[in-house]
Parts: C-alpha cells; structure tokens; sequence
C-alpha cells in the first residue's frame, strides 16, 4: 500500500469509527455519574436529547460528555444547576464555551453569560418531559437560609426507574422530598454525615445508592455514618472516588 492509499483507508478508518460512535449514542438511553473529583455532575443521554445535571467544579466534565455524546452533536438541550457553589457550578462557563447549551434552570442570578432566553430560575417545580423520561426540578426549600437546603433536586422518571439527586441537601429534608419508588438515589451531599440521617430512608427504600465524592477529599466525604446507614439497609454502593464514572442504563 503507498502512502496515498494507506492515508485514504486510515481517514476512512477513523470516519467510520466515529460514524460507529455516533450511531451507537444516538440508540442509547443512560444516566452517567461522571468523576468530577469532589463535586456532582450527572449526564442523560436518551438519543439525540443530552440534559447535565449540575457540573462539577472544573473541565472533567467535558471530557466525560465527549465520551458519550456524538461526535456530530455540539447542543446539550437541559442543563440544570442545583445551586451556586463551585462543586456543583463551577464548569459552566467552559461548558456553555464547548457546546451550545439550549436552556439552563437554576437559581438566580442568571449567570451573564446565558441570554434571557436560555434560562430560568427555579421558583418552586418545574416539569421537562422528553419521550419516556420526565424530568422534575424542584426547588427544595423555599424557606431555609442554607444554601444547600434550598437547592433544586431533580427526578428522573422513566417507565421502569425513578432516580432521585438529592444535590446537597440534608438528611431531613430527603425524607419528604425522595419519591416513593425512588431506584436509585444520588446520595445527599457527597455522603456528608448531614445528608443522611437513620430515618431518612423509612418513607421509600430505593435499590442502589450512588455517591458522587472526590478521592481523598479533605471534608472526609462520605462520612461513616452515612456508609453505616446505607449497609444496614442493604443497599448497594456505587462510588466515584473509588469506581470512576459511573454509568446505568435506562430503560
Ligand atoms: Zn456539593
């Protein structure tokens, strides 16, 4: 083979590959826990549909949307943020930067670099319905002064699951706000010890707990207590820190 011809197969090689990759995420519907380090960030991929929630603090989340989304797809249509502190908000500059970002819901301000018409602040609940996946937002407290307790949490619902991210709220508040029938629960607050508090889980048991948390984080993230809770339950563990990204698919 001369030069010519081995340049023409390995571009039509490489064409082809990224042409397998595509057609395989535009079949595919899943939840991806990407490893941000300590912080949340939560990707959706049900076709040609993308939603974000929240972003971690820094650019790992782009490299984990670029290993799912299509090659060919530069528009992520849902992005929500649960509240304004860096481990959950920190890349969006840099995400709205690399892909169009259709709309954005989060709480005020309105970030300067999204235009009136591609945002909402979260008041109370807010409903996206995207074929068999329906999204609910919602606004945790409307009258706590923490931040964390006033953050949105977000329902994913398909036929067969419900996913419940919890943000970084705490143990009290997850008892009124998880669904019933809830799947799988994103852990409150990376594990903290305040996110989970032994009667957290009586109204609704889900089958698998994720914990989105940074290796040798220096708040001791996820905390004993919240682990201990979690085994007495019997229910399974997934965790960033210690497995990577992690990724669910739906149906
Ligand atoms: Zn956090």
């Amino acid at each position: 083979m001369n030069l010519n011809k081995k340049t023409v197969f390995l571009i039509g090689l490489s064409c082809l590959f990224t042409l397998i990759l595509s057609v395989r995420s535009l079949s595919s519907f899943k939840v991806v826990f990407c490893d941000v380090g300590q912080g949340a960030a939560t990707f959706i991929q049900l076709g040609s549909y993308q939603a974000l929630i929240d972003t971690g603090p820094d650019g790992r989340v782009l490299s984990c949307i670029g290993k799912h989304i299509s090659y060919f797809d530069h528009t992520i249509e849902t992005v929500i943020i649960s509240h304004n502190q860096k481990d959950h908000n920190g890349a969006l500059l840099s995400l709205s930067q690399k892909y169009h970002l259709a709309h954005v819901y989060g709480p005020a301000p309105q970030p300067p670099f999204l235009d009136d018409s591609q945002f909402t602040e979260v008041k109370d609940t807010d409903i996206l319905y995207q074929n068999s996946l329906t999204i609910t937002i919602h606004k945790a407290s409307q009258s706590s002064s923490s931040i964390n307790d006033s953050a949105n949490v977000v329902t994913l619902k398909t036929p067969h699951q419900t996913i419940f991210l919890s943000s970084d709220i705490s143990g009290g508040e997850l008892k009124g706000l998880m669904p019933i029938g809830t799947t799988i629960l994103e852990v409150p607050h990376h594990g903290s010890k305040y996110g989970l508090f032994p009667d957290s889980l009586d109204l609704a048991l889900p089958t698998l707990a994720v914990i989105s948390v940074g290796a040798r984080n220096t708040y001791g993230h996820p905390s004993h207590e919240a682990l201990d809770i979690l085994k007495a339950k019997n229910i399974p563990i997934w965790r960033t820190d210690t497995q990577g990204e992690l990724e669910i698919n739906l149906r």
